[in-house]
């Protein structure tokens, strides 16, 4: 969070940094294009008052050859000469462009000549004029400006020095001014009409010529040509001129005359013209630069959230289940440690109490009904125990079907049996999976802290001792952990690798169960029953070892092992049924009747005489599939027996699609028939429908006279148990069925 702040004030700050240094930008744009402004109108107006100073320095010096002449000093000094004058004075106005009038003054201002236009002019207005011409004189005799380079001086008559050029020549004298002339302003020229060959001609001050050169259109077009500059204009003053650029001009006594005026050559928006594009440049860096910074604000920002999200998403992943949804292992063990310490240390009284439980028979449904009926049940279960348990239980998923709780509560034992009824209880609506009805049961291993074990790893390994034992006691109970079972989880994980050893050194043989006629007590067959000795533990049940071989994987092998030792085995002996029990996982290996013909073929084996007995468990799955097999097998010969039958699911729906040749009622409804009215009715009651359905029962597990005459009542006529015969080696059976046996031998 703080790294975050710490990225916003960044892109804060440099978005600032930005847009001050924006606006010093345009502020010095702004700035500097004015001055240029400013410099270029000044510059403007140097050049018009250049220009002017030249219109009248060129002004003299057009005049050199009429003013420095000997002829002209003769005919307008010397004296007057009206002839001459008006031809010469006359044909000058005409040759020097833009000179409207000429004037022959004297030395004192007098007007001696006037010419306009090319001709004598006598009504000129020279009244107003005469001051500022006498003043232009005056100017002019002290010397300001010379047509030669000034070389010398030479004394006139009067002792007046008098400038001369290097040819030792009088040096005209001029000088310029501007006039209002006529309401217009004019360069008016004064200069001395000096001899060019004869100097000493020059005895006293002589008369000047005097042009008027009027500043009117013609000039002013050549002035904006030649300064380039547009539109050249004259106004009495500056005040309505506007932006416009503007010149003053001065009378030589310096009264204002007017204004000369122009549209100024401004650079500013030239340079605003020519900077345009780098500014749109700029602002679009400036756009982009900001809008970049903020995305990537933005972005950063987001990914910052983002990553915090993802991290309490890593955290949640790393202490949930993600199918359950439930905290996983992890989670479990560290809220199992916190609530043990806190008992050790007395913070809270009490026990702490952890309940393993698993679904019973979860591996069939995976494999029968397929994983994702499975993992549907699993996330059913979760659901359900939420739901269902106290808020303060703690509900853990450890994965497969494998869910841990913790309580925390007093009472010890009887705290311990309410949990487990609890959690069973809840177990015992069905679960409905995509419109199946399942019914399912679960196991459950309890054990409390600290009496237990103190460490949370030591207790959740005897709740799980315990939950192993509720499964050797059958399904669907709870066990308490008690000391003395602490051997047996060691001992579960040792037989698989046990197992797979006596696999391979032969140590599981075969054993053979009579199944008598009820009536007659006759031998009418046999269940085939595995049997492991196991060289140091001694004969190990197969209720024990089988869901090893299945958890293990061993169990579709050692399923083909069975079945050729026992078609090996029972191929040659007098007549009689010989049941073989299936594992689910065997239906459901893909090559099954494959297997099943090549044992045939290999051992000889007559198929009408054995009969295969599968449990309910794989009926759970009516897909085709199983269907397709037991059709198979049964076009090879064999007969079919649903074994277990009335414990789990609900049975008498697979009933109908598959027609069984046998049930064998589970042991549960024997051993309970005399002390339970209701195991005798649904005894009877699965008696009758078999011999509907044209099914033979088989009774398990008869152990006593009145079981026996129970189960006769009831209709039954196989039965199999410890009050006819137990398993029995190979041999010994065969034995039963020759004639000389005694087949209605019951067991001692
Ligand atoms: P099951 O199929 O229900 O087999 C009958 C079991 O009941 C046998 O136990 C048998 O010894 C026992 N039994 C028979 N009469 C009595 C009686 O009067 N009282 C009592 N208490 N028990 C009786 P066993 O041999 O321990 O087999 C246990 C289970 O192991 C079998 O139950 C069967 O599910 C499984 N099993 C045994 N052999 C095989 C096999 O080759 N393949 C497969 N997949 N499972 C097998
Ligand atoms: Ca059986
Ligand atoms: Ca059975």
């Amino acid at each position: 969070m703080t790294g975050n702040l710490r990225v916003g004030g960044v892109a804060l700050a440099t978005l600032m940094a930005l847009m001050a240094l924006s606006v010093a930008l345009a502020a010095a744009f702004q700035h500097a294009t004015s001055v240029a402004d400013d410099l270029a109108r000044r510059e403007e107006r140097v050049h018009v008052a250049r220009f002017l100073q030249r219109a009248m320095e060129t002004g003299a010096q057009s005049q050199r050859g009429l003013i420095g002449w000997d002829e002209t000093f003769e005919h307008a000094v010397l004296k007057v000469d009206p002839v001459w004058t008006d031809r010469e004075f006359g044909k000058f106005v005409g040759n020097t462009q833009g000179i409207a009038t000429i004037l022959l003054v004297a030395p004192d201002g007098t007007l001696l000549r006037g010419w306009r236009d090319g001709r004598r002019a006598n009504d000129l207005p020279y009244a107003h004029l005469r001051w500022q011409i006498e003043g232009l004189i005056a100017k002019a005799l002290n010397g300001a400006h010379t047509l030669d380079q000034r070389a010398d001086t030479m004394k006139l008559a009067g002792g007046r020095s008098w400038p001369t050029n290097a040819a030792g020549m009088p040096n005209a004298l001029w000088e310029s001014g501007i006039a209002s002339v006529a309401n217009r302003p004019s360069i008016i020229t004064v200069a001395s009409i000096v001899p060019d060959r004869r100097p000493l001609l020059l005895q006293e001050v002589p008369n000047f010529l005097v042009t008027i050169q009027p500043l009117n259109e013609h000039v002013l077009a050549r002035m904006s040509e030649d300064l380039a500059l547009p539109v050249v204009g004259f106004a009495d003053n500056a005040s309505t001129l506007g932006s416009r650029n503007a010149l003053p001009l001065f009378a030589v006594d310096g009264s204002p005359l007017g204004v000369l005026h122009w549209e100024p050559r401004e650079p500013g928006p030239t340079i605003y013209r020519r900077t345009t594009p780098l500014l749109i440049v700029w602002i679009m860096f400036f756009i982009g630069v900001v809008v970049g910074g903020a995305t990537i604000f933005g972005r950063t920002r987001r990914a910052a959230h983002e990553l915090a999200a993802s991290e309490a998403q890593a955290q949640h992943n790393a202490l949930h289940d993600s199918m359950s949804g439930l905290p996983n292992r992890t989670h479990f063990m560290q809220r199992l440690r916190s609530e043990l310490t806190a008992c050790i240390e007395g913070r809270q009284p009490g026990d702490v109490f952890v309940a393993y439980l698993d679904i019973d028979s979860f591996k069939v449904v995976n494999d029968t009904l397929g994983h994702h009926v499975g993992d549907e049940l699993v996330r059913q279960v979760a659901h359900r125990l939420r739901r269902k348990l106290p808020a303060g239980d703690f509900i853990s998923r450890f994965g497969g079907d494998e869910f841990v709780l913790l309580r925390h509560g007093e009472g010890g034992k009887a705290a311990a049996d309410a949990l487990g009824e609890e959690v069973l209880a809840l177990m015992r609506e069905p679960f409905l999976i995509s419109g199946t009805k399942l019914d399912i049961s679960c196991s459950c291993g309890i054990s409390w802290g600290p009496e237990h074990s103190e460490d949370p790893g030591e207790l959740l390994r005897r709740a799980d001792i315990a939950l192993y034992r509720a499964k050797q006691r059958g399904r669907a109970r709870y066990r308490r952990f008690t000391r003395d079972m602490d051997a047996s989880l060691k001992l579960r994980r040792e037989m698989e690798l046990e197992l797979r050893r006596a696999i391979a050194h032969n140590e599981l043989t075969v054993a053979y169960q009579p199944i008598v006629g009820i009536a007659s007590g006759e031998v009418k067959g046999f269940e085939a029953l595995l049997r492991w000795n196991h060289p140091e533990r001694g004969a190990i049940r197969p209720d024990l070892f089988v869901p090893i071989a299945e958890q293990g994987g061993l169990m579709v092998s050692l399923g083909t092992w069975m079945l050729r030792s026992v078609f090996t085995e029972t191929r040659h002996w007098p007549e009689s049924d010989i049941s073989v029990n299936l594992s689910p996982l065997q239906i459901m290996a893909g090559d099954f009747l494959q297997t099943m013909e090549r044992l045939i073929d290999e051992t000889g084996i007559d198929p009408e005489r054995v009969i295969l007995e599968i449990t309910e468990g794989v009926m759970l799955d009516r897909s085709e599939h199983v269907v397709v097999v037991l059709r198979g097998l049964a076009r090879l010969g064999f007969r079919i027996a649903l074994d277990d039958f009335g414990i789990g699911y609900s049975s008498l729906s697979y009933l109908r699609s598959f027609q069984f040749n046998r049930i064998k009622i589970d042991r549960s409804f024997v051993s309970n028939i005399e002390a339970d009215l209701d195991a005798h009715a649904i005894l009877c009651a699965i008696v009758a429908l078999g011999n509907t359905l044209r099914m033979k029962v088989v009774a398990e597990g008869v152990e006593t006279e009145t079981q026996r005459r129970l189960v006769q009542a009831a209709g039954c006529e196989l039965v199999q148990g410890f009050l006819f015969w137990p398993a029995l080696s190979g041999a010994e059976a065969r034995d039963l069925l020759l004639p000389s046996a005694n087949r209605l031998r019951r067991v001692g």
